[in-house]
């Protein structure tokens, strides 16, 4: 009985990987496009294809069943209409959207998704989320995989190295790490810099139980110049892809919308998440949903924002403070549920973490010392003080501690990691 057990686990998953290699062959097919418009629309314009070497994601799991994030892609087989593959996302310009200045004009940024490399013609479909949360479709792109228009240069070679190696790509997370603001004389306290970062993340209780799991990789990209731009102080370095403080007009804010050069960077190895590592004490960082992490290299709570910044664009964590002074405007609509996993207006909590509160514990949970350490829904987070809750009384997703996720967090990066790493 246990030989035939083991058998029919053993044609699952044989099964499982022939259906990607029916539909992929194992490296990337990059789609760059722009999204631009104001406060009230947008609309999609398409830029170009790419072929890449690697494929960093999982065969297994090619379906996305979070769905977190602004938008959604599918990859549908134009002959069957089956979908191949998914992936939600947000992203820099949803971001800019709810600023003031997208009030008055209209703005362009470069965005990419990408998917593993198909073998016969698929329509790739973008998904909006309307304001009741449900998904509208904004646009499509046929590719034919024949199309000679495909590119194939590899348009920044740059020396790679591994940070941790936990093995082969398909069955592991893969976190790529950029070099931002490094110069070529500066690359060895780069490869100590993701040494020291690798450190960080596995010294965090959820990711050290998964060690094993996670692979990251160093991409040795060089600057001209070392340090990064600080608009604010009239400080401007020429760096390899031109991260910036002072994003939205936040000091702290640390992004870049040089797109292009950061895929054409990561495309190095194969990669899940893109870290970009800023050569600079200052305090700063930022990450967005399966688009990008940044964090200062060398600030005393650079192992806070490495963090922090993986929680959102790692496992969709939304912001648990509300005292901060964003640039955000009415970032959520309180009345629908936030796709956050850690964050709830009340409106659908049976979809978030009602199980892990205790029968005793009221909901909304009063901020009172008996609560402090137990799972429960505390009313500020997500920019707000009121109408938005968070899990517990404090988090690394909350304040500027490292190490300090809460259960939920927790959990919703177990469940990312185990997504990836199978
Ligand atoms: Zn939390």
């Amino acid at each position: 009985m246990k030989t035939l057990f083991i058998n029919l686990l053993f044609v699952v998953s044989l099964n499982l990987h022939a259906s990607f290699d029916d539909h992929f062959l194992s490296k990337t097919l990059r789609l760059d496009y722009y999204h631009l418009g104001n406060n009230l629309e947008d609309s999609y314009s398409f830029d170009e294809l790419i072929e890449e070497p690697f494929w960093g994601g999982s065969k297994v799991n090619l379906i996305d069943t979070f769905e977190y994030g602004s938008y959604l892609f599918k990859v549908i087989d134009k002959e069957t209409s089956e979908v191949l593959y998914s992936h939600g996302y947000s992203s820099l310009f949803q971001e800019w959207q709810t600023t003031l200045e997208a009030k008055s004009i209209y703005r362009t940024y470069s965005e990419t998704v990408v998917f593993p490399f198909p073998k016969k013609t698929v329509v790739v479909e973008f998904y909006k989320r309307n304001k009741k949360n449900n998904w509208d479709k904004r646009f499509e792109y046929t590719v034919d995989p024949t199309n000679y228009f495909i590119s194939k240069e590899m348009k920044i070679k740059c020396d790679t190295f591994k940070v941790n190696n936990a093995g082969d790509p398909a069955t592991k997370l893969d976190i790529v790490i950029i070099a931002e603001g490094y110069t070529a004389a500066e690359m060895e306290k780069f490869q100590k810099d993701c040494q020291r970062f690798a450190g960080y993340l596995f010294k965090t209780s959820v990711y050290k139980k998964n060690k094993n799991n996670i692979n990251i990789w160093g991409v040795k990209s060089i600057s001209a110049e070392s340090g990064t731009d600080f608009p604010g102080l009239g400080t401007w370095k020429k760096t390899i892809v031109n991260a910036s403080f002072y994003t939205f007009d936040t000091e702290r804010y640390l992004m870049t919308t040089d797109n292009k050069n950061i895929r054409n960077i990561a495309a190095n190895v194969p990669y899940d998440q893109i870290y970009i590592l800023v050569n600079t004490d200052h305090y700063g960082g930022g990450g967005i949903y399966n688009f990008y992490s940044t964090c200062a290299s060398d600030n005393s709570n650079s192992d806070f924002i490495f963090t922090h910044e993986f929680g959102h664009a790692f496992a969709g964590l939304g912001d648990e403070y509300y005292s901060s002074e964003t640039s955000y405007n009415d970032f959520y609509s309180l009345d629908v549920e936030p796709w956050e996993p850690n964050l709830t207006t009340l409106i659908d909590f049976g979809k978030k973490w009602k199980t892990m509160v205790d029968k005793t514990t009221p909901i909304p949970t009063p901020i009172r010392k008996e609560f402090y350490n137990k799972v429960g829904v505390f009313e500020g987070g997500g920019y707000v003080a009121k109408g938005v809750y968070r899990p517990y009384n404090d988090c690394t997703m909350k304040s500027v501690k490292f190490n300090e996720f809460c259960p939920v967090c927790s959990q919703a990066i177990q469940k990312m990691i185990d997504f990836y790493a199978k």
